[in-house]
């Protein structure tokens, strides 16, 4: 541990180049994704992202509540992020703060660009994501989960969204931050990918990056993208092969 003024910062990079957990610069953490976890749900999908554990349900297309947000031509997307009072190491307060509700804001509209909502005049698609265990990247591993429960629920779509967050650790371009490098980081760059077309649907910044360095961020990002979608796929494949059990 280092220490600036009175806070206690943790080596981030080992001088061999390895992160706090021993990874590589361009190495993702451990993910595991279930589609089709709950059983009320028209759609959903459960993501353990290294210490993140993230629940998705959709439902829909459905009636709009409240009713005067329905819209003629096309269904809307809405979106709840939230995060669990035990998702955190302090207790956070329960209920939709300003961080939730741009959260669930951002990933509302990152949907409303892939699905077809054209098809669905006068309805309402509603997105639920739960964060039960957090460790950064929750945004990016509820738009993952969300994206194949969309999917398990049968809801149109260009794309699934693969997400992920790049940052920047000790002046270094890393894959996929865990909280401390979250925390003690000089950057964190959430984005989600629609595979097919090589576009961005969101793509936020916290702290600072340099020209080269945000454009090697984005390589590094869209290339995190790319093997979590197949992982998406898989999951997908698995509900629908028959391949994994679930309790639904
Ligand atoms: N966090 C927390 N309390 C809060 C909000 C966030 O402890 O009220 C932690 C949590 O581990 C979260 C991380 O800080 O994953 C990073 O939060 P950020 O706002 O960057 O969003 P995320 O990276 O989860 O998408």
């Amino acid at each position: 541990m280092g220490s600036v003024g009175a806070k206690e910062v943790p080596v981030l990079l080992s001088p061999e180049g390895l992160r706090i957990d021993g990874r590589k610069l361009d190495e993702l953490r451990s993910i595991r994704i279930v589609a089709g976890a709950l059983h009320q749900a028209d759609g959903s999908a459960f993501v353990e992202w290294g210490a993140n554990k993230v629940m998705a349900a959709v439902y829909g297309p459905r009636e709009v509540h409240p009713r005067h947000l329905q819209q003629n031509n096309k269904a809307i997307v809405q979106c709840r992020y939230n995060m669990a009072a035990f998702s955190v190491d302090e207790r956070k307060r329960p209920g939709l703060d300003r961080r939730s509700q741009e959260i669930s804001k951002v990933i509302a509209e990152a949907f409303e660009s892939v699905i077809f909502a054209e098809e669905f005049p006068r309805t309402s698609i509603d997105v639920y994501i739960e964060v039960l265990q957090a460790n950064a990247g929750t945004r990016c591993a509820g738009i993952v989960a969300a994206s194949v429960a969309l999917a398990d629920a049968g809801i149109p779509m260009v794309d699934l969204l693969p997400a992920v967050a790049v940052g920047k650790v000790s002046g270094a371009i890393a894959l996929d931050l865990k909280k401390e490098e979250d925390n003690f980081g000089e950057a964190d760059l959430p984005m989600a990918l629609v595979p097919q077309s090589g576009r961005l649907v969101l793509l936020q910044m916290e702290g600072h990056m340099t020209r080269d360095e945000l454009a090697k961020a984005l390589d590094l990002g869209v290339s995190g993208c790319r093997s979590i979608y197949e992982k998406m796929k898989q999951a997908l494949r698995d509900r629908y092969a028959g391949g994994t059990e679930v309790a639904a």
